[in-house]
């Protein structure tokens, strides 16, 4: 859908001291029905007013959304849920307790007054409180909650830098908020509180391990594990839809880490002489691949937040770098390992060798 064109303002925060006029700027552009891109601790969002159906509409405009995929809702206080959902469980009180303000998106019953612009029509809505200070003081400001996915053309690499937002919004959105790099840089944990037992729908900044110390027995829904969607109708609508998508086609190769190192090097030589441009995704503890292609290091695999940290950022640096098809490593599914693997399964949409 073609959008108007709109002159983007960009303004840059210090995060820990946002300015109090530059916020309230923003704050009001929101409660106007304008968009705005902010600064989370997962990666940027795209905000509007939840209560504000055409502004939520606008939302799916700039970034080109299907509009059957609903959007988080973020808040600044527990008061705000009150006009959101319809009840909440004490369990999910409990995982606000621990884990809020944080990456974790708790799926509750929605409240009568929820927008269908927000829930796509679903009877949930996705709610969150983001740890950052510009996002929670802006969500103040605006007086509102604030609806709000992530701040990329739908189906293209998530931002974890302002202008990495401006290279897919510029002139389709009010403003963006730059206050610098995101920290976790993969998405909120998408937790399912509406059924029998919790259902991890989307792996995140809060893992699995976490939410199970806290909860006792929590299930991945096995879309997460496979990274595709099995054709039936997926519990949270976003799953279906090709994801955090480089330009380039990536191939993941798992298993035992010196057989993907062999194996990497066997394609990366086949390709090569096929006369394609290789990229390689690895980790700054993995072995050396720069005899095999164009190497870019995305963390280090022992610690598995810094790869969260680094992976759109390096994904991103597939298409500059202009390789025609991208090799990655896998990692452990274990901490937020496993909501990177979630990740490069989708960006793969299939292409997973396993050794
Ligand atoms: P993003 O578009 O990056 O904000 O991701 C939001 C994710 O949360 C998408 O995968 C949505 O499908 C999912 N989501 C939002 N609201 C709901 C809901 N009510 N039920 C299930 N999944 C949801
Ligand atoms: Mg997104």
């Amino acid at each position: 859908m073609s959008v108007d064109h709109i002159n983007t303002r960009y303004i840059k925060v210090d995060q820990n001291n946002p300015k109090a006029d530059a916020i309230a700027w923003a704050g009001l552009i929101l409660r106007q029905g304008g968009l705005v891109a902010f600064p989370t601790e997962t990666v940027y969002g795209l905000g509007a007013d939840a209560a504000n159906a055409r502004a939520v509409a606008r939302i799916f405009e700039a970034k080109g959304r299907p509009p059957d995929n609903p959007v988080i809702v973020h808040v600044a206080s527990r008061s705000q849920l009150s006009a959101l959902v319809a009840s909440v469980p004490r369990e999910a009180e409990i995982l606000m307790d621990a884990f809020w303000p944080g990456p974790l998106t708790i799926i509750l019953p929605a409240g009568r007054g929820v927008s269908e612009a927000v829930t796509a029509g679903l009877a949930t809505v996705a709610v969150r409180m983001p740890d950052h200070p510009v996002a929670l003081a802006l969500i103040k400001a605006a007086g509102v909650p604030v609806a709000a996915p992530s701040a990329n053309l739908s189906g293209k690499l998530s931002p974890t830098h302002a202008g990495h937002v401006l290279q897919d919004l510029d002139g389709r959105i009010e403003a963006i908020l730059d206050g610098g790099p995101t920290g976790v840089g993969v998405e909120s944990t998408v937790l399912d509180m509406t059924a029998e037992a919790p259902v991890i729908l989307r792996p995140g900044g809060i893992t699995s391990e976490e939410l199970s110390a806290c909860l006792g027995k929590v299930i991945i829904d096995s879309d997460v594990i496979t990274g595709c969607y099995d054709g039936e109708s997926p519990r949270s609508p976003g799953m279906k839809y090709t994801h955090y998508a480089p330009r380039a086609p990536l191939l993941l190769v798992t298993g035992n880490q010196q057989d993907v190192a062999l194996k990497i090097r066997q394609i990366a030589c086949a390709e090569k002489s096929g006369g394609r441009r290789v990229g390689i995704l690895t980790y700054s503890d993995s072995s050396d691949f720069s005899a095999a292609g164009e190497v870019v290091v995305a963390g280090c695999r022992k610690k598995p937040e810094t790869v969260a940290a680094g992976l759109y950022t390096a994904l991103r640096c597939f298409n500059e770098l202009g390789v025609d098809v991208i090799l990655a490593e896998g990692l452990d599914e274990k901490g937020v390992g496993l909501a990177v693997m979630n990740r490069l399964k989708k960006a793969a949409g299939g292409r997973i060798i396993e050794v």
